[in-house]
């Protein structure tokens, strides 16, 4: 079944604040490549597997200079995660390729920022692609979690030997895990007000993962970057909608769609691959919604499809922009804090940004039941290196 996209409701009311954060995004540069059962539905053949490069947000108060981290990729040494974690690796669960070159400390170093002036991690959730090695970030550094996460997630491992964590991703720090139940809320999400003055926001955004949360940053007066993280995991489960319907054909250049399309592009070309079953609903709703399969990786696949539907309202906005913490295209287009420590996205709107990335997914789904295109990464990598499952996690 599509979404139910014809229910996003219009006049998203935003919140009005002078208060700003600056927002860079980078490239954690954890390239992965996933089978799709447990994430989207259905699955449409050619895209039994998808590309996921993943990125994560430094965000700077600006009228303090307060530094918060918003996710931290993976770790290098991922036969050093936990070995319910690892376990699931190598029994090849859901990842068929993984590479790290620089994990996001490194990142921010390279590109002159003090990790000692940096406040906290926000982890948009637990899981292995976005909580980094924290080991590796000063003991000053905090973490700040989700409902539901000291409850369900802790201890970590060795004292349970069966948790997703280990207990040095977070002993030592101040940790805290948000409260949204008083909290008001923005468009459908309770939303916990970081800084007290309107410049960013935790949004409640449940149904991935306990404790799932998006943030959204005001990057001017007027304006917000909505960082979605794994509400869901394609653009093309949050697009097209019917307030943000895919046009009868696109730009080729404009839209940042592969040289072998026509141009302009007819829209009618990714019809063939789209599940619903009648035809205006092929423009209006998107190709996935969260998967239901036994080893989802939803612990709330109908929860999760409200908080997608609760964020396709701020995609039908013109003042947010939606960034996935997984979708390729995004990493074509936006100026990465790797490439230059100045690059910021705040200016996202003039730059026109979320026009240049909105249909760039259309790239990754099949043509002809065959893959848009070849995997970023395949098999494990190490020192650079593809290596064998056995060298992959040599201790
Ligand atoms: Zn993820």
């Amino acid at each position: 079944m599509a979404a139910t996209a014809s229910k996003v409701k219009p006049g998203l009311r935003l919140p009005e604040s002078t208060s700003i954060a600056t927002v860079q995004a980078l490239d954690t540069t954890l390239q992965l490549y996933v089978k799709s059962v447990n994430f989207l539905n259905p699955v449409i053949p050619g895209h039994e597997t998808y590309n996921c490069p993943t990125m994560a947000f430094l965000i700077t108060h600006q009228s303090t200079g307060r530094k918060i981290l918003f996710d931290a990729g993976g770790r290098k040494d991922y036969w050093n995660y936990s070995p319910l974690v690892d376990g699931r690796f190598k029994k090849g669960v859901n990842v068929r390729g993984f590479r790290v070159d620089k994990e996001v400390q490194e990142v921010l170093s390279d590109a002159g920022i003090d990790l000692n002036g940096l406040e906290s991690v926000i982890w948009s959730h637990w899981h292995f692609d976005h909580i980094g090695d924290m080991s590796k970030f000063p003991a000053s550094v905090g973490i700040v979690v989700g409902p539901g996460f000291q409850d369900t997630l802790l201890p970590g491992y060795p004292a349970n030997p069966e948790s997703p964590l280990l207990e040095t991703d977070y002993s030592g720090r101040d940790l805290r895990e948000i409260d949204f139940r008083s909290c008001p809320r923005i468009g459908g999400f309770k939303a916990f007000d970081s800084f007290g003055d309107g410049s960013f926001y935790l949004l409640d955004a449940p149904g991935h993962a306990i404790g799932h949360m998006c943030g959204l940053a005001r990057t001017t007066k007027n304006t917000f970057l909505l960082m979605g993280a794994d509400t869901c995991h394609f653009a093309g489960s949050l697009r097209p909608t019917s307030q943000v319907p895919l046009p009868e054909s696109i730009d080729l250049l404009a839209n940042g769609l592969d040289p072998q399309f026509p141009n302009p592009c007819p829209c009618s070309l990714f019809e063939d691959c789209h599940p619903a079953s009648v035809d205006h609903e092929k423009r209006t709703t998107p190709w996935y919604t969260a998967s239901k399969a036994p080893g989802s990786a939803y612990v709330d696949p109908d929860t999760a499809n409200q908080s997608i539907l609760g964020m396709q309202s701020f995609d039908a906005s013109p003042d947010v922009f939606v960034c996935l913490a997984h979708d390729p295209g995004l990493f074509e287009v936006l100026p990465l804090l790797n490439q230059n420590s100045r690059n910021h996205v705040n200016d996202w709107k003039v730059k026109g940004y979320k026009d240049a990335t909105r249909w760039r997914f259309l790239n990754e789904l099949p043509r002809e039941g065959k893959p848009g295109r070849p995997p970023i990464v395949y098999g494990w990598w190490r020192d650079g290196k593809q290596v064998d499952i056995e060298e992959a996690f040599r201790k």
